[in-house]
């Protein structure tokens, strides 16, 4: 069987081919437009999409060898993300299902970046993922939630941001510090020589297992403030360092919340997901926590870490064993609940 699945929900057109539970192919179309105004711009986001998905989806059957003609189901991207953009993969996804008289199968995208961690591919076709259950800290540029993960289509959250997503938090501060968006790979980047503990930043805890992001931007803001008062070359001196302390900052802010869920839920597998579990010092200080406290942590591939179709062909393999198909009448729910 082969399913062919579209990622459309923010600004990555992505197409992918899985074929009996492994993925052929995964081609990411990033859109760089945004780039300019500092982030993602919804009008031209689904512009560009119309612009790309023929070419992506050409690209991804090709790469996989696969005719049109031998797709068992189309998967697609219902939400959450932005209205415009998921509608070209909606309409994109329906009309081939349509076309082609095969099954449609709709995919919650947060649902998808927890099942990035059962893809086999090539390199890995073995890959297995984390037994049930397991505890995973989804951290994206939308999200930042505590998900139980009881079977690949039974998820729970458990806690959750209450104002801004851990990836917003590390795009504003790179923002302030002056560097373009999306800023968090390049704090990443930059935190690798500096000093974590260089800089210290209040932060607000909130109760139980939920998360709080957004004062953290403000005190960032009057620590720079501050700071270039009197020497204004100091983000430029100091670069490494800030970055260093920020992410640090942030990464504590996630472990605090995440051992508490292990700790309540007494469970000792932990997975992150996700496009912020691409930084480095989180995969880092997860392993570490994990190795104190004897869990078994998984940290997925840097390619299916950010937006990317293999993870929504993955979901939707998952519902095609069983047989969990959606009519002609579906539409993008750009709040889509997990
Ligand atoms: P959502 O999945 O919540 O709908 P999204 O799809 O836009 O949001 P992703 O593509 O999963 O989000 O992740 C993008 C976010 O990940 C951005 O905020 C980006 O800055 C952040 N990010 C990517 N790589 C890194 C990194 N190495 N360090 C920190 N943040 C990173
Ligand atoms: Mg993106
Ligand atoms: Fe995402």
């Amino acid at each position: 069987m082969n399913v062919l699945a579209i990622e459309s929900s923010c600004d990555e057109t992505s197409a992918a081919v899985l074929t009996d539970g492994q993925i052929r192919s995964n081609i990411i179309a990033t859109q760089l437009i945004h780039e300019q105004y500092g982030g993602v711009v919804p009008e031209l986001a689904s512009r560009a999409h119309q612009q790309h998905i023929v070419r992506v989806v050409d690209q991804a059957l090709a790469a996989a060898k696969i005719a049109k003609t031998d797709l068992s189901a189309v998967a697609f991207t219902r939400g959450p993300g932005l209205l415009g953009a998921l509608l070209v993969g909606a309409s994109f996804a329906k009309a081939l299902a349509l076309g082609l008289n095969i099954p449609l199968i709709e995919v919650n995208h947060m649902q998808a970046h927890v099942l990035a961690h059962f893809i086999a591919d090539a390199e890995n076709p073995n890959a297995k993922g984390p037994g049930f259950p397991f505890i995973c800290l989804t951290v994206s540029g939308g999200h930042t939630q505590l998900v139980r993960v009881d079977a690949p289509l039974a998820m729970h959250v458990i806690g959750q941001t209450q104002d801004d997503a851990v990836g917003e938090a590390f795009d504003k501060s790179a923002k302030l510090l002056g560097l373009p968006y999306p800023g968090g790979p390049l704090i990443d980047r930059y935190a690798k020589t500096g000093n974590p503990l260089a800089f210290k930043f209040p932060t607000t805890e909130m109760p139980g297992l939920d998360f709080s992001f957004s004062g953290i931007k403000t005190a960032i803001m009057y620590f720079l403030r501050d700071r270039t008062k009197h020497n204004p070359t100091f983000v430029a001196d100091n670069l490494a360092d800030v970055c260093a302390s920020i992410q640090h900052t942030l990464v504590q802010m996630l472990l605090t919340k995440l051992k508490r869920a292990m700790q309540e839920t007494g469970i000792k597998q932990v997975a992150i997901a996700g496009g912020v579990s691409a930084n480095s010092g989180l995969r880092n200080a997860l392993d570490q926590l994990g190795q104190e406290q004897g869990w078994d942590v998984f940290i997925p591939k840097f390619e299916y870490c950010t937006d990317n179709a293999a993870m929504i062909a993955m979901a939707g393999y998952f519902k095609y064993q069983q047989g969990d198909f959606v009519g002609q009448d579906v539409s993008p729910l750009p709040r889509m609940a997990m």
